[in-house]
Parts: structure tokens; sequence; C-alpha cells
């Protein structure tokens, strides 16, 4: 056994928690810890956790659970809870989870080696759930880590929206803003690394403004929607990383709020070639009813002008979504009204979600009044009717081109046993995903992080088959300078 300890790290819910893990890795790595091969053989166990559904949260008691015989056998293994369940249950989780060691919120992750070595040393458990309010930090990849082609930065973190089934902006705090410098730092030092599409990270990703903006007297919260109605500090953000960052390729980012999503952002999609002609911008319902209900602060029909007044300024440029079914007061024709929005806006994706309450949301005081079978129908009618539009949408593509950000090869399908030839998988600018087969024999490897040109041949279920054309190639310079005046990135957290 390696004298290093070794961790191993479960991931529940949505990118931020993925781009989190990654960033307790680099931690850990860099104070000496190394990847286990499983549970079986880790020193540490961390549970990064999602609070946002009510099964999540389920789903995350029964996996710590199941450790229990295991530590009991192993007492010396630290047992960790991070993310959004820490946050919201703090030191609650270590008396209702006697064997959990750890509890470490969103703000503290950096935190988790020196707290897990504490552990190890003998101190009884902690919890360490304090958001940085005062003096944000921002965890950043380390130079040394392997990410592929596509890799993700955070803008701020936390949200100061208020819809009313929503636990984040109590679990992850208000909205704090990282600085443009560092931001498009983080982009130019990870594009010198071989990365090619950036996806920004965000609660709500164009509310971004530069930190030094908030008057030191007002707290972000106070920032009505009129304030922010007629400027977009977000397409600023965008227009420097594409000027200043070259080598990037594609540009994408997630999730921005719709009411967020004004001229002057959508001048900057019309105007960067780098953005993603694809925007996953959740709508939540087709009822204003509920929509009112909900928080949003837009109507079904501001959302649907701003989003065609973004497919006018860019043709071809696909939707995607999130939905709640079933949010208490929803009626049939509250439904429909979802429905015929999906078909408005043309969405080809969708997250759909039973609405389930969650602690400390307005939605609380809500009757949760829709029963379950009729949300199970609704969600299946929802699937149903995004399913046919993807369809629809997948099979006008054969026949046209498209280009492919390849980021490695496609796994084999499970069903087949024939032998089949090696394939490599990427994203077009649309966001679908596009299987290439290369020659016999031929080594795919150096196709990877190249954007190439393919003909789309044949639709499959949920993505497309083309024809690569090696020939057809989009080549980019590597951002191999640090963009003047910028700042060095830090291994771990930057403030
Ligand atoms: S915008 Fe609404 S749904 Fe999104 S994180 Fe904030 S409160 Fe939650």
């Amino acid at each position: 056994m390696s004298a290093s300890p070794r961790y191993w790290i479960e991931t529940f819910g949505c990118q931020m928690n993925v781009h989190d893990s990654q960033r307790m890795e680099d931690a850990l790595v860099s104070h000496g810890w190394v990847a286990a091969d499983g549970e079986q053989d880790a020193d540490l166990i961390v549970f990064n956790t999602c609070s946002v559904r009510e099964k999540a949260e389920h789903k995350l008691r029964s996996e710590v659970g199941r450790l229990r015989p295991l530590k009991r056998s192993r007492p010396d293994l630290v047992v960790a809870v991070a993310g959004c369940v820490a946050q919201q249950e703090g030191e609650k989780l270590l008396s209702s989870i006697r064997h959990v060691d750890v509890v470490v919120g969103p703000d503290n992750l950096a935190e988790l080696p020196v707290l897990a070595d504490t552990i190890r040393m003998g101190a009884p458990p902690v919890a360490r759930t304090v958001f940085d309010v005062d003096k944000p930090t921002f965890l950043v990849a380390s130079p040394s880590a392997e990410r592929g082609v596509t890799a993700y930065v955070t803008t701020m973190k936390g949200c100061d929206e208020r819809c009313s089934f929503c636990v984040v902006p109590y679990t992850r705090g208000p909205e704090r803003y990282r600085s443009m410098d560092e931001i498009v730092a983080e982009v130019s030092a990870l594009v010198s690394r071989g990365v090619r599409e950036v996806t920004l990270l965000g609660q709500t990703v164009n509310s971004w403004m530069p930190p030094d903006a908030i008057d030191a007297s007002t707290s972000s919260h106070d920032q009505s929607p009129s304030m922010r109605a007629s400027t977009s500090d977000f397409a600023v953000l965008l227009r420097a990383i594409a000027r200043e960052v070259p080598g990037l390729g594609r540009l994408r980012y997630t999730s921005p709020h719709p009411r967020h999503l004004i001229p002057e952002l959508i001048d900057a999609h019309a105007e960067l070639p780098v953005l993603a002609r694809h925007l996953h911008l959740p709508v939540q319902s087709g009822s204003n009813r509920l929509l009112k209900r909900m928080i949003r602060r837009y109507t079904r029909e501001a959302y649907l002008e701003r989003v065609n007044a973004l497919r006018a300024r860019v043709p071809g440029l696909t939707l995607s979504t999130d939905i709640i079914v079933g949010f208490p007061g929803e009626t049939d024709d509250d439904f429909q009204e979802t429905l015929s929005l999906v078909r408005e806006a043309g969405f080809v994706a969708a997250f759909g979600f039973k609405f389930s309450p969650r602690p400390f949301t307005p939605a609380l005081k809500l009757a949760d009044d829709v029963p379950e079978e009729v949300k199970d129908a609704r969600l299946a009618a929802l699937f149903a009717a995004v399913e046919e539009q993807q369809k629809r949408h997948l099979e006008s593509l054969v026949g046209s081109e498209v280009e492919v950000l390849v980021e490695g090869e496609s796994r084999p399908s499970q069903t087949r046993v024939a032998k089949i030839p090696t394939r490599v998988m990427g994203r077009s600018e649309r966001n679908e995903i596009v299987h290439l087969d290369v020659a016999e024999g031929r080594d795919p490897s150096p196709l990877v992080g190249r954007f190439f040109r393919a003909r789309v041949v044949r639709a499959n279920a949920h993505s497309l088959q083309g024809e690569l054309r090696e020939d057809d190639v989009r080549d980019l310079p590597l951002a191999t300078e640090k963009p003047k005046g910028r700042r060095s990135l830090q291994i771990l957290a930057e403030s």
C-alpha cells in the first residue's frame, strides 16, 4: 500500500458540483493525497452533495448510510459530506449520521485536506459551513491537472434571486463575483494547456458584474432588475475573453437567467463567432400564473420575446431548458401552457423535474397539492414532447455540415457484439453529440482537441453520425502567453 493517503469522491448534482469536485481533487493532490481505485481502498471518502431535489438528498443519505459497515471495520477511514446538503444541514449531519467525520460547505472546500488530516490525527468530527461573503475566494484548476479539451471556469457564486422553489440562495449564499482579470487569466491558462472549449459557470451566470462595481455600502441583493436592464457586464466579459484569448475555439455559459438576457447580450451572441450557437435558458413553466408563484420575475411573453430576438440575430441557434412539473397549484391548463411554450420555443432538450418541497424555501408555505401520479404523467408528457422535437431537429440536419470539436473516442455500444470501427465523438456548435468513424488502423488520438467540418449522414436517437473531413480543420493558436497585466494562477484559491 502506498504511503500517500488515498481519496475517493462521489459527486451528485449539477455542473457546479462537478467543477467543485475537481477543485477538491486538486486541493487534496496538492496536499499529498492520491486517487484511490474505489471506496474500499480509500482513506477518505467524500460525498459532494446536491439538495436541489428531495430525491437527490435521499440518495445521498442512503449512500452515506451504506458506508456504515466499512467505517465500523476501518475506524480510521474519514467520511466527509461536502456541498449543498452539508451547507443546509451543518452540524446536524454529524449527529444524524454518526459515522460522518467532516461536513464542509461549498465555500470551505479548500479546507478539506487540512480537516481530513486533523481527523486522521484523532480530532473530533467537525463542520465548516461559513460563507466567505467579505472576502470571496474562487477555486481554480491546478496547472498540472489533466482535464481534456473542455473545461469549466467559475465566474460567480451564490444567487440573489429568490425563486420560491429553490434552496440554492440558502446553500450557496448571496452573489459574489470574480474579477474579469482572474476569469480571463484562467481561460487563457486552460487554453495554453490544450483546452479548446470553455463553459463559464454561475448560478445566474449572466448577472455577473465586476466585483468593484458593487458599492461597498450596498449589498448585491439591492441591485434591482431595472438597474441592470440596459447594460450587460456579462456581455463585456464575453467580449474580453473573445478578444484576449484568440486560441479559445468555443465559449459556452450556464445557467443564465432569462431576465438578464438583454439586447446587449444578444448583440454579443450575434457578433462573437466564438460563442456557441446554443443556449440553455431555464424557463421552469409556461404559465404566467405559476411563473408568478415561482417568483421567476418574467412572463411567458417576455421569455419568448427574448428568445425570438436571440434567434433572429443568431440563425440556427438551439435552445434547451429546465422545467418543473407539479408545482403547487399547477392545473391541467397551466401544464398545457407549459407544453405550448415548449413547442413555441422549440426546445431540443430539457431537464424536467417533479416539484418537491425543499427546506427554507418560500414554496414550503404552499400546499404540495398535485398528486404524485399526476406529476409522473406530466413529466412523461413533457419528455415525450421534447423528445419529438429533438428527433425532428436531428433529422433536419441530415445532409448538412457541422463543425465538431473532437473530445475523445466514442464509447462502444453495450448492445452490439460485432466488431465496430473506431469512432470519435464531439459536440457541434449547436451542442449536438456527433460521432465520426475513423479509418481502420488509424490512431484517433491526434484528432482530439481539433475542430473538423463533418457532413451529417444519419440521425440517431439522441445524436448524429457524421462523415469526418480531415482536410477541413480549423486549427487555432495556443494562448501560450498570459494577457499583459494579468496575474498568474495560484494552485488553489484566489480572492
Ligand atoms: S435563479 Fe432561482 S432557480 Fe436559479 S439558483 Fe437562483 S433561486 Fe435557484
